[in-house]
């Protein structure tokens, strides 16, 4: 039994566009005429590391859109009956209509637990005006793109939370994020990894040499069209990776002609989607600022990182460029101590058969959570180590801390005040906290959360 998610909205808002993307199929047929008839469609997919089937209600509503008329009703009934979790969507670039209102207020009677989603909220108007869907008294909307795959990261974590939190646990038992890691979770279940750096960096030779002989590209699938390609393969770990950066490979559908050079937007894209980056810098180049915005880009999604350091057979001083790398990471990097350097040569494949291993690892780490007691053991020691500043010259009075999820690692401390804690004290928590608890490499959040 996996868990159930149906996708509901109005026509047009961009449910099969949300569907074809969360279930792997890029480029499924979606029409612009609203209302155009489809059958309910049910797809498996992996969200938020979970096995579930996903429903598609695109096509129920045959309608004029400002009403819910009664088969509509009846057919988004069952599905949303059926489900255990509901992702409404809204279209953020259209504004709400009566017929959202509508929607939003039969859900809201049916009291089931709903993700509201204000897609195509891709750009700043859009993302701005996705807010306006708060008034729909659903919880705070998650803007996301269908179309362009932002906020996707959000929208697996928030899943994930949900079928955790307080819908379907009984029915994740046996896929417990906190247990991913192990051997046999780790054969069944694909590590999602992107493959990001600058034009020429390697990127697509490093790829052609992880898939090695063994290249297994799937797609277009049947019936779908242009370019439905996933990649995905064994590596000598024996897990299944996933490469998510597909849009990369769009206009070349075939891998090894290039990935195609990365756009900023694209990169993002692939970010948010993954679960681990590589980043590969060109050995002879070192690191520049084009290397570093992608680097933090990683961070400010959570993404845990490795770096590839490509074309080390063509590196002269090999010291030298260790000692650039590393003077660069100390300097401007900070917020990743520790991060995995791999110098290999995608060319000659040399050192390609480390890269996957130190992904495995920083992976692990990026899923491990602290059990609370643990945690708090650490925090009062940290405290005392080092006291929490004064703040308008009185000392704030932190209380205690918990590990509300992993992936990546984020610590909740609560106090009074502690909303107000210092940024450099807040750093020294983290790099503490990364140092005690091995997690070299891995973003790490905190959130202060003030009690009065
Ligand atoms: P449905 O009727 O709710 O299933 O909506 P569709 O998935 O068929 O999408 C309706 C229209 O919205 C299509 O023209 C899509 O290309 C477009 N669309 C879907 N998602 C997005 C998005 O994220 N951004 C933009 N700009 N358009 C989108
Ligand atoms: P991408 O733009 O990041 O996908 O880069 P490519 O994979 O197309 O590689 C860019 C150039 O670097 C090509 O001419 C490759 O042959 C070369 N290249 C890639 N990897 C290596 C390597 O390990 N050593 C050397 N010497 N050249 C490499």
């Amino acid at each position: 039994m996996k868990p159930r998610i149906a996708i509901l909205g109005r026509p047009n808002v961009g449910k099969s566009s949300l569907f074809n993307r969360l279930t792997g199929r890029r480029t499924a047929i979606v029409d612009d005429t609203p209302g155009v008839t489809r059958d309910r469609k049910e797809g498996d997919a992996r969200i938020g590391g979970h096995d579930v089937v996903l429903v598609d209600t695109a096509g129920l509503e045959e309608a004029p859109p400002d009403t819910i008329p009664g088969r509509m009703r009846a057919s988004s009934e069952t599905a949303l009956r059926e489900a255990d979790l509901i992702l409404f969507v809204v279209d953020a670039r259209s504004g709400l209509t009566p017929s959202d209102h509508a929607f939003a207020s039969w859900l809201r009677k049916h009291n089931r637990p709903v993700i509201l989603l204000a897609n195509k909220a891709e750009g700043r108007t859009g993302a701005a005006r996705s807010l306006e869907a708060y008034e729909l008294g659903l919880g705070a909307p998650l803007p996301v793109s269908a179309e362009h795959g932002d906020g996707f990261g959000e929208l697996h974590d928030e899943v994930a939370e949900r079928l955790k939190a307080d819908v379907a646990p009984h029915l994740l038992e046996e896929d417990d994020e906190e247990e991913l890691d192990t051997e046999e979770k780790r054969r069944r279940r694909p590590l999602r990894l992107a493959i990001v750096g600058r034009p020429n960096a390697g990127k697509s030779t490093l790829l052609n040499a992880l898939l090695g002989e063994e290249r297994m590209i799937t797609g277009p699938e049947p019936g779908l069209t242009r370019d439905a390609v996933a990649v995905e393969w064994t590596d000598e770990t024996g897990g299944k990776v996933r490469l998510v950066d597909t849009a990369g490979l769009r206009k070349k559908a075939r891998v090894h002609e290039g990935l195609e050079q990365m756009s900023t937007g694209a990169t993002i894209a692939a970010l948010k989607e993954c679960e681990v980056a590589v980043l590969v810098l060109d050995a002879n180049l070192g690191m520049d600022e084009q290397d570093l915005r992608i680097a933090r880009l990683a961070e400010r999604e959570g993404r845990a990182v490795v770096i590839a350091l490509n074309k080390w057979d063509a590196v002269e001083d090999r010291n030298a460029a260790r000692r650039g790398l590393e003077d660069v990471l100390t300097a401007s990097l900070a917020q990743m101590r520790g991060i995995t350097v791999v110098p290999l040569s995608a060319a000659t494949r040399k050192g390609v058969d480390r890269l996957m291993p130190a992904v495995r690892e920083v992976y692990a780490r990026w899923n491990k959570r602290v059990p609370t007691g643990e945690l708090n053991r650490w925090f009062e020691n940290a405290l005392t180590r080092h006291q929490p500043p004064l703040v308008g010259g009185k000392r704030l009075k932190l209380r205690y801390c918990t590990m509300p999820k992993a992936r990546p690692p984020t610590i909740a401390i609560f106090g009074t005040r502690a909303e107000l804690l210092p940024e450099d004290y807040r750093r020294y928590l983290v790099n503490l906290f990364r140092d005690t608890f091995d997690m070299p490499g891995v973003p790490v959040r905190i959130n202060l959360r003030g009690t009065t």
